[in-house]
């Protein structure tokens, strides 16, 4: 199993988030150590930057992100 590279510092990680969900172990099961390529908030980090990520990205929310990421190339 592999780690996402945003384990440090990341605040959904390290549960700095607002209203972190019930089910958040097992996000970080699925998207932390396992298939976080596909991790909304590790998406933004790939294609913009760590600090572009926006704090209240949850990791499934993978349509937002692609969204965010619309926007942020037509501005
Ligand atoms: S998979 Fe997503 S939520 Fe998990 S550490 Fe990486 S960027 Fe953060």
């Amino acid at each position: 199993m592999s780690e996402c590279v945003c384990l440090p510092t990341c605040v959904f990680f390290n549960n700095q988030m607002d209203k972190m969900p019930s089910t958040s172990k097992a996000m970080k099961n699925t998207y932390c150590q396992g298939n976080y390529s596909s991790c909304a908030r590790h998406m933004v980090f790939i294609k913009l930057s760590k600090d572009e990520v926006p704090n209240d990205l949850f990791p499934h929310q993978q349509e937002r992100a692609k969204e965010f990421l619309k926007n942020q190339k037509q501005s």
